[in-house]
């Protein structure tokens, strides 16, 4: 580990959550976004330690402008000032004040998302030759929805679609050097045409690193695709000689085979507009191309099938994101995840276990050494003892620190009257402990019956559609219910169910149990991923080849979790 490093506020297994010396500056142009900017910096503040560049391109709303000045006055904050100039040339003026070797533009009303700004930072770090990190999107905000972005900064692509959009990170002098097009209304878009000119870099990290705000009315972004055409006119002028080359560009293209017929079709069709044939490119490229990073059949609509289906219905039946779990129960301070199983805390209710603001304890409740001399076999090991001695040692790496566990030794023949009185016995504890800073977290219950290893057994078009089974996990149901039982009856302390992750493609439990109360926390899915490698014994079980091969890129970007109308706590969203 380098000198300079501060590990006291990280988990002892992962990489340092702050360094002492930024690597990074996030510039922000902001009119009137205050309310918003508040988000923002608690996503900053989340992560490894930035500079913040924020432009305030003459706000007026009273409220901005009383943040910005309390903003001014912390620590690691610059505001600069200018007159209504528009995000590309606050953004031009940003950069030029940044002293760390990266900088990353962020606008105002969007988010970072946990552990983006660390990957992000790693990856220029490792790659001396790389100019520019970026990695997917979640829409959040009226709708809720992740958007693979670009693999590489590939010319022929990027005559087709800006694919990068904000967000992007990049070694400070190059992103100078690039500037944002101040004569477009996509100044992104111009940016990497202009990085793509001077022949720099770039890559996907693959996972999702930022947030972007979908708002209800139309924002400066729909204003400009109106006008979709024209723009599109003026970047073909000032980098024409990318769009002329636009056939060489293609055999040198790492779009695949059937994406590159894709834009050679439309390209070639007379009379159709520019703003045509890239709404088309884009359109059916999704279905050959990006739907490998399409895979998440429950709460996100990702699947283009899916998405066909649910572009208009309303978005309040997923919930809101919000950052941390003290925006829905703010007076948490101490949580307890009821987990079923030794695994289900890390692959379920990540977000929780991984929040700096609180301090956590895992109750296990099945732990007793398995019977299955089948399961026995499968993992290797010779006695249901040394099974259960594995597994433990399985779930004290995954937890790495972040929680304290309490095993309740429960096995399969327990009744439900010894199972309350155990669990019951464990949450007083907590609850004497925190008194009302206790929260309680139990399995919302959805699942398959069949153990985990036969998940593979729900067929591919079942899952495709998520339309597979919605049978229960007995074990999850029981522990849900026990811990709502308890809850009922303690007026003082708050409960919410997280969304059973491994049985995702049944039906989700959350949406047939409390739609209204439910709520999105965003997950930094590479600390999620080591955590889930721990688990070596159920890695094939749970997750296939492919899957285990790009774990951050795959596991969904947010954890789904509500809360029960208990009637008793938190404010109403
Ligand atoms: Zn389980």
């Amino acid at each position: 580990m380098e000198l300079g490093v501060d590990t006291s506020s990280g988990p002892p297994n992962l990489v340092p959550r702050r360094l002492v010396t930024p690597r990074c500056t996030i510039i922000t142009p902001c009119f009137n976004d205050g309310v918003f900017l508040e988000e923002l910096r608690r996503s900053i503040e989340l992560g490894e330690m930035v500079e913040h560049v924020i432009v305030d391109d003459g706000s007026t709303d009273p409220v901005t402008l009383e943040i910005l000045a309390s903003l001014e006055k912390g620590p690691g904050v610059t505001v600069l000032r200018t007159l209504r100039s528009g995000p590309a040339s606050a953004r031009n003026l940003a950069i030029r004040s940044v002293e760390t070797p990266y900088a990353m533009p962020v606008d105002a009303d969007d988010t970072i998302m946990p552990g983006a700004i660390r990957d992000l930072a790693d990856a220029l770090d490792a790659d001396p030759g790389l100019s520019v990190v970026w990695g997917d999107t979640v829409i959040f905000g009226t709708r809720l929805a992740k958007v693979p972005c670009a693999a590489d900064l590939d010319p022929w692509w990027f005559t087709f679609v800006n694919d990068v959009v904000v967000g992007l990170m990049g070694r400070t002098e190059v992103l100078a050097q690039a500037g944002w097009d101040e004569t477009s209304e996509y100044e992104d878009w111009g940016t990497t045409l202009s990085l793509i000119g001077a022949g720099a870099r770039g890559r996907n990290v693959g996972r999702v690193t930022y947030g972007y705000r979908s708002h209800t009315q139309a924002r400066r972004r729909n204003e400009a695709e109106k006008r979709d055409e024209e723009e599109i006119e003026n970047l073909r002028t000032r980098y024409r000689w990318i769009f002329r080359q636009r056939r060489e560009l293609r055999r040198r293209s790492s779009a695949p085979f059937g994406v590159r017929v894709i834009g050679t079709v439309v390209a070639g069709i007379p009379g159709l507009s520019d703003s045509s044939q890239n709404r088309w490119v884009n359109r059916l490229s999704r279905y050959v191309w990006r739907r490998r990073w399409i895979h998440h059949p429950g709460d996100l609509p990702c699947h283009p099938l899916r998405m066909r289906f649910r572009s208009d219905r309303p978005a309040h039946a997923s919930g809101p994101l919000v950052l941390g779990v003290r925006d829905v129960v703010p007076s948490a301070t101490h949580v307890v995840i009821v987990s079923p199983h030794c695994d289900d805390a890390v692959l379920s209710a990540f977000a929780l276990l991984d929040d700096p603001g609180l301090t956590v304890e895992v109750v296990n409740v099945f732990t007793e050494p398995t019977e299955s001399a089948d399961w026995i076999d499968r993992v290797g090991a010779v006695s249901a003892v040394q099974e259960a001695e594995e597994r433990q040692r399985e779930d004290q790496c995954a937890l790495g620190g972040r929680a304290v566990v309490v095993d309740l030794g429960c096995g399969p023949r327990i009744s439900e009257d010894d199972l309350r009185a155990r669990l019951g016995r464990a949450l007083e504890a907590s609850r004497q402990a925190h008194g009302a800073g206790l929260l309680v977290a139990a399995p919302a219950g959805a699942g398959l019956m069949t153990a985990a290893p036969r998940l593979h057994g729900v067929g591919p078009v079942a899952r495709l559609l998520g339309t597979a089974t919605s049978l229960r996990h007995r074990d999850h149901l029981i522990v849900r219910d026990a811990v709502l039982r308890w809850a009922a009856a303690h007026p003082d302390v708050c409960a919410i169910v997280f969304d059973d992750f491994p049985y995702h493609w049944a039906k989700s439990a959350l949406r047939s149990a409390d739609p209204d109360g439910a709520f999105h926390l965003p997950v930094d899915t590479t600390a999620k991923a080591a955590a889930i490698r721990c688990y070596a014994s159920q890695m094939e079980a749970l997750f296939t080849t492919e899957q285990r091969a790009h774990l951050e890129g795959w596991l969904p970007p947010v954890e789904a979790y509500s809360r029960p109308d208990l009637g008793h706590c938190g404010p109403t969203m």
